[in-house]
């Protein structure tokens, strides 16, 4: 993490008015959430919409922050401890953090896209890790506050950051990217994620380009190829590039896909046939880890080490997680958050999945979709495969739509929807058996996770 003395950090925050006897005592790491902080730290107090972090001040001292920044306009500031003030606290974070990334001689891989982010980072890391020292985002830290935070944690002897950039409106990915400078950039796909601000699947297409404004000039993007959106916006663009994807006109593709219940196998286009594991499941994932496969070999390292690498990965919670249920039973947590495109995946994955004895979808609402939320969700239930999948269970409001498409098709009895998780629950419990597998999706707020907690073990 960052280590510097307050008149350096004064310098790099654009900061003023250091009292001159603190100008040599040296901060190591940045917080901006006192419940958190670590001895040493610099406490940045951010103002959000229904707090302001300028009064936590002191309990941020307290517990052991070295120094504080103080936004200038804010009445009362501390006195008898090392203050730095500047016109904006959000603002002088950014600014720290670029002017920190800028004196760091390190590769950033700069990741964006739909659906695949946090994944494709985890296993971006897994591979490089093999020979390089890397620091990826923690959890979701992808937005304007949590990548400078990333950045700031990086060490000086970091080799490569591997960084996720998270959107929702124009303009977004292009601070971003112009803060933290990537090497490498990636768009894994484009989904329908945030339609409602960006207007159309083309507005999400040009807002996710954004991530080359900060593209190094001797940088490459690395891209969903099954994309056209995407495929002729690029070839205008004076930038090197190479596509992955699933199908075969891509320069990086799987061969082999095998899909089985303890994580999925594949070969690669570009290889001898050496076959490769990834300990997650569903075909999206082979997507992810053959993005992290380019970046291995952008890399120069071997098909032994990405081998090694993508074994090892270890993929943040929540996102198709195998978990073990009571009786014999197994869950498949993806309640994460859920978009059409990711749903979709998830469908198609419990549909391909074999070695189980019953198979049951508890599907929940996808939010900010737009205008067009009600047409999604009809489209999942249209998706639902009866010869496939056994039983299926809807929870909120949209997912209604889905049982509605679904009942059309299935045996009676065997599409169900709730408005009210505890009865969703009871029913559950009625009908699962051992060695029945349970998938689980919805967005963030529908909070499927407490009717995982209901089953797990
Ligand atoms: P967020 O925008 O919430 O940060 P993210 O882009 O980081 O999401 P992940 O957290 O990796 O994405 O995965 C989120 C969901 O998308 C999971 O439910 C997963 O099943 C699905 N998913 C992951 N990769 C893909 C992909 N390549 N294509 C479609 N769906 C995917
Ligand atoms: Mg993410």
């Amino acid at each position: 993490m960052i280590k510097k003395t307050l008149a350096e950090i004064e310098k790099m925050a654009f900061g003023k008015k250091l009292d001159s006897k603190y100008k040599d005592l040296i901060i190591e790491g940045v917080s901006i959430d006192t419940r958190t902080i670590q001895s040493g730290n610099l406490y940045i107090p951010i103002v959000g919409e229904t707090f302001n972090g300028h009064e936590f001040v002191e309990t941020a001292i307290d517990n052991g922050a070295s120094a504080v920044l103080w936004g200038m306009n804010e009445s009362n500031p501390p006195k008898g401890i090392p203050v730095i003030y500047v016109e904006d606290t959000l603002v002088a974070l950014q600014n720290l953090a670029k002017n920190y990334r800028d004196e760091l001689s390190i590769k950033v891989v700069g990741i964006t896209g739909s659906n695949g982010k946090t994944t494709t980072k985890d296993m971006v890391t897994a591979v490089l890790s093999t020979v390089f020292r890397v620091h990826k985002t923690e959890g979701n830290l992808n937005n304007h506050i949590g990548l400078p935070l990333t950045i700031l944690r990086l060490n000086e002897d970091t080799e490569v950051a591997v960084l996720e950039m998270g959107m929702s409106a124009f303009g977004e990915i292009e601070f971003l990217t112009k803060l933290a400078r990537p090497d490498i950039a990636i768009i894994t796909n484009i989904g329908e994620s945030h339609m409602q601000d960006l207007g159309s699947r083309d507005g999400i297409a040009k807002a996710k380009l954004e991530i080359v404004d900060g593209l190094a000039q001797s940088g490459i993007l690395i891209y969903d190829g099954d994309e056209p959106l995407l495929l002729d916006k690029v070839k205008k663009l004076n930038i090197s590039s190479l596509t992955f994807g699933s199908t075969g006109k891509n320069d990086l593709f799987p061969t082999d896909v095998k899909l089985e219940s303890n994580g999925t196998y594949f070969s690669i286009n570009k290889n001898n046939g050496e076959e490769f594991y990834i300990p997650v499941l569903g075909k999206h994932n082979v997507n992810n880890a053959t993005a992290a496969i380019a970046v291995g070999l952008h890399f120069n390292l071997s098909w032994n080490e990405i081998k090694a690498g993508l074994k090892n990965s270890k993929i943040t919670n929540m996102r198709l997680e195998l978990i073990e249920g009571k009786n014999g039973l197994k869950l498949i947590n993806d309640a994460y958050n859920a978009s059409p495109t990711s749903m979709k995946a998830a469908i198609s994955l419990i549909q391909d999945l074999k070695g189980f004895n019953r198979k049951i979808v508890i599907l929940a609402d996808m939010l900010e979709l737009g205008e067009n939320e009600i047409k999604y969700h009809e489209e999942m239930g249209h998706l639902l495969d009866p010869t496939k999948i056994d039983y299926v269970f809807t929870f909120g409001k949209l997912g209604e739509y889905i049982s509605k498409r679904a009942v059309e098709r299935f045996p009676t009895g065997r599409v169900k929807a709730y408005l009210n998780k505890e009865e969703l629950i009871a029913e559950l419990g009625k009908v699962v058996n051992k060695d029945d597998v349970v998938l689980l999706k919805g967005s963030r707020g529908m909070k499927l996770e407490e009717v995982v907690a209901a089953f797990k073990k």
